[in-house]
């Protein structure tokens, strides 16, 4: 049967028609349900106008706004742009209109003050009120560090401070809404605090030389939403900072990722098993006082001092097993990282890595790469091309796109190794693909034994044109590739003889 609304939408019925307050409710158009206004929220549609920004609003520009399709309205203090949610409107498009341009507040409490309207408008958010912030409960008024450089136009971030007996909160206004626990690195090492927010392919650094002493851990929250990150410092002794600290390098200031420089933070060796006959997981903790979480898809170097000399080489994070990411909850304060190493026996670095006893440090740096978790928006087909340890950056978005991307239909890793004793964790992937009726799995051997009935050979037209069939013809496709860097040109290469676009295609590379 044919599901035709009924002529008046919503149905009588309804969610949407339950109204409180004998308010009445107009019909909806067809595909304008709650559904589809949250199917819209979640298509990544730019429904502001803004690119993601987010922007102060004066009372002056609110004004400004008030036409149908040019409508922002304030709720406490917030203001969004409702013209895409004038027709999803349950109240209808008049009632919305009543409060264009100006404060809504009063006009929202008296008639659905129920709604939970910051995750329903989440998508349409401009900005806040451009007001002073009332100071929070129980804290003191603050006192600003001298800020070295001017702030670069209205978008550029800022930073605020408040203390309370123990504790000082540094607030961070990143003024972008897509901001995570992922966005922040913070370390405090000596009496310096350093601050690093990644904003695209910029960075806001916040670095202070600290006025004075504070305890070893400290916590970072995020506010989502509206962009603000918290960052709460335990003072060692309770008395009442004048100032927060004295500036050091690039404090305040916004600059080119690229720009930064490494950083560095010394991780501790936790544990070390092996994987294979010469690959190692390697567990390294983090310093209670960083924190630090490398998003999917990128890396950090490690730095050791061999025969005198600082030797810098770049390793991919892992999670402990292929399934560690399904698991619930996965800890936001989680000071592990592990990592897939294959030793070289002729090799400069990774001798020295295995040399390191449990309890011994290495340097582990801020992440890079330009991998974008947004690659994965409304991702149908993911395919996944790995040689040797070039499964690495694999692990992660294999289990991010299996467990965050609902459009995905299909993942398929085809994993290029010389014998069958060389394949990474080759039972944990046979167990997810046989789980995971989505996961599809293809080992491919260039030195197999004559027993291998499996695939072999290297990467070639022919295992690739068989390989990569997408789900549906108009199917949208990600392909990733990573291995030994003339195994990956040579891939990029074959991907685009077989016309793959640039967009379709991500090459992991230092
Ligand atoms: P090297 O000294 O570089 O030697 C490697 C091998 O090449 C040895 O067998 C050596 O004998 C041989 N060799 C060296 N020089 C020559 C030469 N001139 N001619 C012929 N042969 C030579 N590796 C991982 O194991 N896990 C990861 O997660 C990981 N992530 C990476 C991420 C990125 C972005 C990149 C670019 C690389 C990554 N690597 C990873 C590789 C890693 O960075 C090192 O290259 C690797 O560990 C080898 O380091 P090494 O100093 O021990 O070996
Ligand atoms: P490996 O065992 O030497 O090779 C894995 C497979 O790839 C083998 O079957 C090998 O075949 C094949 N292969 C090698 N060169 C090839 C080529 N030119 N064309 C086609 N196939 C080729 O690999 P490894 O020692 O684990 O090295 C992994 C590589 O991945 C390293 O170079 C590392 O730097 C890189 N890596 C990069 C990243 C990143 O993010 N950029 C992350 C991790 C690892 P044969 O050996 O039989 O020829």
């Amino acid at each position: 049967m044919l599901n035709v609304p009924s002529q008046s939408f919503p149905g009588p019925s309804s969610q949407q028609r339950v109204s409180s307050g004998g308010r009445s409710k107009v019909p909806l158009k067809q595909g304008r349900s709650l559904m589809d206004w949250i199917r819209l929220t979640k298509s990544g549609k730019d429904l502001t106008g803004l690119k993601g920004r987010l922007i102060e609003v004066t009372e002056e520009e609110l004004k400004k706004h008030n036409k149908k399709d040019d409508c922002w309205i304030c709720i406490r203090g917030f203001v969004y742009n409702v013209s895409p949610y004038m027709e999803y409107h349950p109240g209808g498009e008049e009632e919305l209109m009543s409060a264009a341009g100006s404060d809504g507040t009063d006009l929202f409490d008296q008639v659905h003050r129920w709604v939970n309207y910051e995750s329903m408008l989440k998508e349409c958010l401009v900005g806040r009120m451009a007001v002073k912030p009332a100071f929070p409960k129980g804290m003191l008024p603050k006192s600003q560090v001298t800020d070295p450089l001017a702030k670069e136009g209205p978008s550029s971030p800022s930073y605020d401070w408040f203390q309370t007996d123990a504790l000082v909160t540094i607030v961070i206004y990143t003024k972008q809404k897509d901001i995570n626990l992922d966005s922040v690195i913070a370390d405090h090492q000596d009496d310096s605090f350093r601050a690093e927010t990644v904003i695209k392919d910029y960075s806001y650094l916040i670095h202070i030389a600290l006025s004075h002493e504070i305890q070893e851990d400290f916590s970072v929250r995020v506010v989502e939403n509206v962009g603000k990150i918290e960052i709460v410092l335990k003072k060692k002794e309770n008395t009442s900072w004048k100032c927060l600290g004295h500036p050091l390098e690039n404090h305040n200031s916004l600059i080119p990722k690229k720009d930064t420089g490494l950083y560095y933070r010394k991780c501790q060796l936790i544990s070390k098993e092996d994987v294979t006959h010469d690959t190692k997981l390697f567990c390294l903790m983090l310093p209670p006082s960083t924190h630090l979480q490398v998003p999917t898809g990128l890396h950090v170097y490690f730095k050791l001092t061999i025969t005198g000399t600082e030797i810098v080489k770049p390793y991919t994070p892992v999670s402990d097993s292929l399934f560690s990411e399904f698991k619930e909850p996965v800890l936001p304060n989680n000071k592990y990282i592990y990592f897939l190493i294959k030793i070289y026996p002729a090799g400069l670095f990774t001798p020295e890595l295995d040399h390191l006893q449990i309890g011994d440090y290495v340097s582990v740096s801020n992440p890079e790469g330009n991998f974008k978790i947004s690659q994965f928006q409304d991702l149908e087909d993911l395919f996944l091309l790995a040689a040797g340890t070039g499964f690495t950056p694999m692990v992660k978005v294999l289990s991010y796109a299996l467990t965050n991307i609902p459009s995905l239909r299909k993942v398929k890793l085809m994993f290029f190794n010389k014998t069958e004793d060389d394949i990474i964790w080759r039972s944990q992937l046979e167990k997810l693909a046989f789980k995971d009726k989505r996961f599809d799995l293809e080992f491919v051997l260039s030195v197999p034994t004559s027993e291998w009935n499996g695939k072999r050979g290297y990467i070639s037209p022919a295992l690739l044109s068989e390989f990569l069939k997408r789900s549906l013809d108009t199917s949208k496709v990600l392909i990733c590739i990573c291995g030994p860097m003339p195994f990956t040109e040579q891939g990029m290469k074959l991907l685009h003889d077989l016309n793959f676009s640039k967009d379709e295609i991500h090459s992991f590379t230092a």
